[in-house]
């Protein structure tokens, strides 16, 4: 493995003009200090401040090293991620927060990583400087992930990530619109492995994600994985029959032991039909969902398989028929 692998860095920019300077001049030392060729993709997620401006400042101040890449829009951060992918032509991908909560300075410590023949390298975020609720959030998240993926990780929040080229070109070629980066590279790698990075508090500005943004947040991740939960409403409804029949058989019971008083005339014995009807209307929306889910995951139109090298080689020969 030659040491002139092209390196991109790529970094979603959102109102982060008090941050960028500073930013920019850490990610320039890190960069130059690995000693090869790199380019550093600055992503303007069409933020409302100086950060335009900023980042074109950057770009004639530091000719060939910094891309600007601008949306016409807020698109979120990982749509502002993925068009820096289409922008950068490294073998190695490197991505990163621009509120310097991930430390520049790591950057060749991630590829040193990658050299090593991992396909994506993950973080994990020490003495993770965030509140409890988030934390809380993200121990949630993070289970969930590791069981839909059966890749082993331990922080899928952090962004201070390296990818292999193949990786990056693997994703860019998923048409969905709601994805989670970290999750969508763990599902094309064969090989990953995590280092402890340090984690900063915030200095300027705030955190992009409210409590609603993080809830839908969630969800991109949740369907961007797995369709179960709405096989869950069949499974439900099974249920909830299962427990109206049950109840019903019960009441049998007891109104042949003790009477016709028992039941309350009847009262009971239509709570447990009423048990049987919800639990079928739960498993014909189980069924819905079962054609909806088929239909996402066409819609999606993902790629079935992906192809990361070919080799080996057949003789030119004329097909025999
Ligand atoms: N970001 C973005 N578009 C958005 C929201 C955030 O490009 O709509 C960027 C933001 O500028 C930062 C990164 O995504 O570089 C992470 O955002 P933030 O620090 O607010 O998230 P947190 O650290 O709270 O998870
Ligand atoms: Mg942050």
């Amino acid at each position: 493995m030659g040491d002139a692998k092209l390196i991109s860095v790529v970094i979603p920019v959102f109102n982060e003009a008090a941050n960028l300077d500073e930013l920019i001049r850490r990610c320039l030392g890190a960069c130059r200090k690995t000693g090869r060729p790199f380019e550093l993709i600055l992503v303007d997620d069409g933020s409302l401040d100086a950060s335009g401006e900023r980042i074109e400042t950057a770009v004639k101040q530091n000719p060939g090293e910094i891309i600007g890449v601008f949306l016409n829009r807020n698109y979120g951060q990982h749509a502002a991620i993925m068009a820096g992918f289409e922008q950068s032509k490294g073998d190695i991908v490197v991505t990163l927060d621009a509120d310097l909560q991930n430390p520049p300075e790591e950057i060749p410590r991630l590829v040193n990583c990658i050299d090593k023949g991992v396909d994506v390298v993950g973080t994990i975020r020490a003495h993770r400087k965030d509140t409890i609720a988030r934390r809380l959030a993200s121990a949630i998240i993070n289970k969930t992930v590791q069981k839909s993926t059966g890749v082993m990780m331990h922080d899928y929040g952090c962004m201070l990530r390296a990818y292999r080229r193949h990786i990056v070109a693997a994703m860019l070629s998923c048409n969905e619109h709601s994805t989670f980066i970290p999750v969508l590279a763990n599902t094309f790698a064969r090989h990953t492995t995590e280092i402890e990075v340090s984690h900063e508090t915030r200095i300027h500005g705030e955190s992009k994600y409210d409590m609603l943004r993080l809830i839908s947040l969630m969800f991109d991740l949740l369907t961007s994985m797995t369709t179960f939960p709405l096989r869950l409403l069949s499974t439900l409804g099974v249920i909830i029959s299962a427990a109206g029949i049950g109840f019903g058989l019960f009441l049998l019971v007891m109104r042949l032991v003790y009477g016709a008083a028992w039941a309350v005339g009847g009262v009971f014995t239509l709570f447990a039909i009423l048990f049987i009807f919800i639990g079928a209307q739960f498993i014909g929306m189980g069924l819905l969902g079962e054609y909806i889910g088929r239909i996402y995951h066409d819609v999606r139109n993902r790629p079935r398989y992906f192809v990361q090298r070919v080799i080996g080689e057949i003789s030119v020969s004329e097909p025999n028929g």
